[in-house]
């Protein structure tokens, strides 16, 4: 008998895609697309061999949607990283990982992206003592990421922290998961802290043509 998969995974199955909808469950081996090996049905994953630009392709995609960035503004971090030293697919994915929503889920304070978007652009986010409601903001070494003190606020963040299955906070962020949660940047990401599989030298390919 098949396995059983909710609707929002079977969309990423559709698209033979992992569009990172289910929040935590997507970073783990339970995600229907890691475990779609062996899963029976009649039309999943009919895929004809990809040629090497629509492999180029998905990885963009698959990068755009893990942080709910639209092209333009993807167009933007490329533009960016490629005018730093150094490797260009790397930059562009530490980039992408200083973003705020980014960093309020991985500091547990939102179980996804979308969620932790939210919660910045209610208001429920300070970074460095200010509300800050740009989910965009790119946080700095030092920067102090606090959930504003109220109490629905708080509950928000706690009720995250308290979601089975939580991932790890990353080494380049500290966190304190007391009543008032509070989180700070110790250092810039780097390659090795994405926890999203991915082979950024294939957008590189894509876009520098
Ligand atoms: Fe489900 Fe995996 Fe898609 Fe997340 S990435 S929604 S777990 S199939």
């Amino acid at each position: 008998m098949g396995r059983h998969i909710g609707p929002v995974c079977r969309l990423c199955r559709r698209e033979g895609l992992k569009l990172f909808l289910k929040g935590t469950r997507c970073d783990t081996p339970k995600c229907a697309v890691e475990r779609r090996e062996g899963v029976p049905g009649m039309h999943q994953f009919r895929r004809s061999k990809a040629s090497e630009y629509s492999i180029r392709l998905r990885e963009k995609q698959k990068v755009k949607r893990y942080y709910g960035v639209f092209e333009r503004q993807f167009r933007k971090y490329y533009d960016l990283a490629s005018r730093r030293p150094g490797n260009t697919g790397d930059a562009l994915m530490a980039l992408l990982e200083r973003r705020l929503d980014n960093v309020v889920t991985r500091l547990g304070f939102g179980t996804s992206r979308p969620q932790s978007r939210q919660l910045i652009t209610h208001g429920h986010v300070m970074v460095n003592g200010r509300k800050l409601d740009i989910p965009s903001y790119l946080v700095r070494p030092g920067d102090v990421i606090k959930i504003k003190d109220r109490e629905h606020s708080k509950k928000l963040a706690t009720d995250s922290l308290a979601t089975e299955g939580m991932p790890p906070v990353p080494e380049w962020l500290d966190r304190t998961a007391t009543e008032h949660p509070e989180g700070r940047v110790s250092r810039l990401p780097a390659m090795q802290d994405i926890s999203l599989p991915v082979t950024p030298q294939l957008i590189v390919e894509l876009l520098s043509r």
